[in-house]
Formats: C-alpha cells, structure tokens, sequence
C-alpha cells in the first residue's frame, strides 16, 4: 500500500478532527455530487471526490480534513512532498492522488506519496512505473489520460492510440489500469468529451473515470464519473 507518510515523519494518532458550525464550501459540493448522483440514478458511494488542494498550504486544508475530507488531489509531486507527509502524519486516512503530469524522475517520489496516479499518458512512463512497482512493492491506483480533444499541447494518450497503449500497459508492463481520465478543451462543451471517455472505458473494460472540475462536476456524473476532481469551488480561487 503507497503512504504518504515521509520516512522520518511519526504517526501521530491524535484525532484533530473537530467539526464547524458554519456551512462549508466542502459540504455544498458534496450535496451537489448527492443530488447529481440521485439525477443519474446512480449511488453516491459510487463517486469519489477528490479535493483538489494544489497551490493551498497546511493551514487551509487542515480544516477541510477536520471536516472529514480524506481524498486529495494534488498536480504537482515536488510540491505534495512539501506538505503531505506532515498533513499525513497528523491525520488518520489521508488518500493522495496525483492529477498532474508525472516526470519519470519523479517516479519514485509519487510512488511513496500517491496512493492513485491519474496522468498515465506515456510508454516510457509505463516502463518506468512498472520498474518502479516491482522495485519498491508499492502499486498505487492508475488512470491513462486521454487526450479527447486532440489537443496538440495537452498530456493524455490518443484516443486512436488507446488500445495499443493500453495493451502496453497491461500485457507488456502488467499495470492494473483502473479507469481513463480526461480533461476536456477549456473553451468547448465538457459533455461530449465525458460521454467520449465513458463510451472508452466501456469499451476496453474499464471500470472508473476520472472527469469533471469545480465548473462542470455534475455534467460529469451524469456521464458515470466515478471520480471528480474539484478545486477552486472547495478552496477557493487560485
Ligand atoms: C487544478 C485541476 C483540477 C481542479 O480544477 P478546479 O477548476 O479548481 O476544480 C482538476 N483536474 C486537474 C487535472 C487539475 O489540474
């Protein structure tokens, strides 16, 4: 099991949960994920929420995990081993996922922070991660990114180039893909991409999908994400 508590850190079993009075930011959003989830007739259980805390220090998301928020994204490895592995050891449960593009240099860090690795979008980074696994015995979750806008400088895999990557993945490298995650163009309608990445998934046997942000989680859902990644309407801007 990956664990994002840093060698070097104690466990701290104190329980520093504590709960506000105010109505938060974080429990807006899970109605909303509950009312979309109800639309689409789905359970809510079946939707996991990952906070995306990227940019926030200790001191803004510590009162978000005292309200009971255990899953986190975060896009940056160099910047997560700053301020996890204390936010770790001071709090029970704390799940780590990594939503941003992963540099195979990096690979061994994410693979001690990151409990799920969204951004799976390269060969060179399967063989990697893959050395990486056998090497360490810590195999996280994974998402293959795909690039459903065709998008010349954005990360994800093609979509025409899907099967024969993820053939790769699991034939070649025996990585247990889980899901397909996306992030669609800024300036079109997200719907046909989450309806393009669920279509996908179907397809090729996959099981979770990671889509939709603050401005379009509950289009998302409608199409079957099971994982949405919501920032700024938590946190607040950026
Ligand atoms: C920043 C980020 C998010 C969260 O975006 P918001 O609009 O703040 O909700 C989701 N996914 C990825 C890949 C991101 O980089």
């Amino acid at each position: 099991m990956p664990d994002c508590r840093w060698p070097g850190f104690g466990y701290n079993s104190r329980m520093s949960d504590s709960s506000s009075t105010a109505p938060s930011a974080l429990s807006a959003i899970r109605n909303r994920i509950a009312r979309a989830a109800a639309a689409a007739g789905r359970p809510v259980d079946g939707i996991t929420l990952v906070a995306v805390s990227k940019t926030f220090g200790a001191d803004v998301i510590s009162p978000v995990i005292a309200e009971g928020q255990r899953v986190f994204g975060e896009n940056r490895v160099q910047e997560a081993k700053g301020k996890w592995p204390e936010l770790c050891a001071q709090h029970r449960g704390i799940e780590l996922h990594l939503i941003g593009p992963l540099q195979t240099n990096k690979v061994r860090d994410a693979l001690h922070l990151f409990d799920v690795i969204h951004t799976l979008d390269r060969p060179r980074l399967a063989q990697v991660l893959a050395d990486e696994i056998g090497r360490s015995g810590r195999t996280p979750g994974l998402f293959v990114q795909v690039n459903t806008g065709a998008e010349p400088q954005k990360a994800g895999v093609s979509v025409e180039g899907l099967p024969a990557f993820l053939d790769l993945c699991r034939e070649t490298h025996r990585l247990p893909v889980q899901g397909l995650m996306c992030i669609p163009p800024v300036h079109e309608q997200a719907g046909p991409h989450f309806a393009l990445l669920s279509e996908l998934a179907r397809r090729y046997g996959l099981a979770k999908l990671s889509m939709g942000m603050s401005g379009d989680f509950e289009d998302a859902i409608a199409h079957g994400a099971t994982h949405v990644r919501v920032g700024s309407a938590i946190f607040g801007a950026r």
